[in-house]
């Protein structure tokens, strides 16, 4: 049994470490830590079989001193309140870090969505939405996609909340780009993972053409960061999914993976996608000898059991909190260096706010303005969290944290309380 702290806790010390090098006074700390809202909502649903079951709904809202809350819709059997305390923290400093007007938020509902049918998935996420109706708007609260959700997800958020509250598509983003969604958007966090990972690789002297990379998690976020990565050059030698992962050190058939998890009928798993390379378990994929590793599926992988075992020279993640505190710590000590999810994962956000921003002017942008305007503001706060790094002589996660924080702070006082 892993000796590591919680969520909360991790989150907790990283936060804690800003606040003691930036000298807070309690009180600017109190109002830090502790989420504005937490929302727990009964769900219950008439199974398709005819059979009832309670399902339970959540929505953290963590801090607004920024701009309305932000953050994504999970669906997953484990989720509860503290789980999204942990994540809606998370996107606070997110949002911060890359200076978008928003604060952070995280929600969703605690079933598996495989076990759904399409209907039972719909009807619980249009009760959902009506539900948490006096808590969201485009001006208080925007949820977006997040794990075991999508663009689908969205839409039928979109319509129940229009059917109460009146149509503006500006409530959710990661919508199907037929009802307002924006063009790049689906890709837009594995892209903005790759643009990050090249900055991190160049940083620590390592060229991305030719380098090494191994991708737990082939979802939405895995699969087209490795597409983003080998049109770059690298050589993914591994990629995993739930049920584990393929293996190749000479480089796997990227195009072949993606096209074949990306289509309709795709298989369950990477290794059932018909590419050629050597099965491996999740656990070794964490452990191979790599330049870079991305863990891009569930939090917490990496925590003090395996941190010691961890061989990668660089760590981009692509998930939300997929390290420990106690890792953290443990792979600083030998000096590998890891871009944090807030500013690594960070791309999806971004560019949900430039579909809020088309949104609300009634404009739709071309695929490569998206791009461009992504590509340029992941680049910027790289520019912020690299060059603060430098100048704390500190680690990348530290000096991110430094820069949230202390932007957080700053419209708490300007606006006060
Ligand atoms: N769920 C994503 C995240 O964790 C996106 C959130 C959003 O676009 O609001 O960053």
């Amino acid at each position: 049994m892993s000796q590591d702290d919680t969520p909360r806790q991790s989150i907790g010390t990283f936060t804690h470490d800003a606040f003691e090098r930036l000298q807070l006074d309690d009180e600017m700390r109190r109002l830090l830590d502790l989420p504005y809202r937490e929302t727990r909502i009964e769900l219950p649903m008439r199974m398709d079989d005819g059979s009832l079951r309670v399902f339970f709904g959540y929505r953290v809202q963590h801090n607004q001193s920024r701009g309305p809350f932000k953050g994504g819709l999970r669906y997953h059997p484990e989720v509860d309140t503290e789980h999204f305390v942990a994540l809606s923290s998370v996107m606070t400093w997110k949002t911060a870090v890359l200076d978008l007007p928003f604060g952070g938020a995280k929600g969703g509902i605690d079933c598996d969505p495989g076990e759904l049918s399409d209907n039972e998935l719909e009807v619980l996420t249009k009760r959902f939405a009506e539900r948490l109706l006096p808590i969201i708007g485009p001006d208080l609260d925007i949820p977006a996609p997040d794990m075991g959700t999508g663009a689908r997800e969205m839409a039928w958020f979109l319509e129940a909340h229009a059917r109460h509250a009146g149509y503006d598509p500006a409530v959710v983003t990661g919508k199907p780009v037929e009802l307002g969604g924006s063009h790049g958007r689906e890709q837009a966090t594995g892209r903005g993972a790759a643009i990050i990972a090249k900055q991190a690789l160049q940083a620590a002297d390592i060229d991305l053409d030719g380098a090494s990379v191994a991708i737990q998690g082939f979802g939405n976020v895995g699969r087209h960061l490795a597409h983003f990565l080998h049109e770059s050059g690298a050589r993914v030698v591994a990629v995993s999914d739930r049920d584990g992962g393929l293996h190749d050190g000479e480089g796997l058939d990227v195009p072949a993976l993606c096209a074949a998890m990306g289509a309709d009928d795709a298989p369950d798993s990477v290794t059932e996608a018909g590419v050629d390379g050597d099965t491996l378990s999740n656990a070794e994929l964490l452990t191979l000898d790599v330049d870079l590793l991305v863990p891009a599926a569930i939090g917490g992988v990496i925590d003090c059991d395996n941190a010691d075992e961890v061989q990668a020279k660089v760590i981009v993640e692509a998930a939300n909190m997929p390290l420990t505190c106690e890792a953290d710590a443990a792979l600083a000590e030998r000096g590998v260096r890891v871009v944090p999810d807030i500013l690594a994962n960070a791309g999806g956000v971004v560019v949900s706010y430039l579909e809020w921003v088309q949104n609300r002017s009634r404009y739709r942008w071309s695929a490569e303005r998206v791009d461009e305007e992504l590509c340029r503001r992941m680049r910027s706060a790289w520019e912020d969290v690299a060059e603060r790094a430098d100048e704390e002589d500190c680690s990348w996660r530290q000096a991110a944290y430094l820069i949230a924080v202390e932007r957080t702070c700053s419209a708490i006082r300007l606006r006060g309380f």
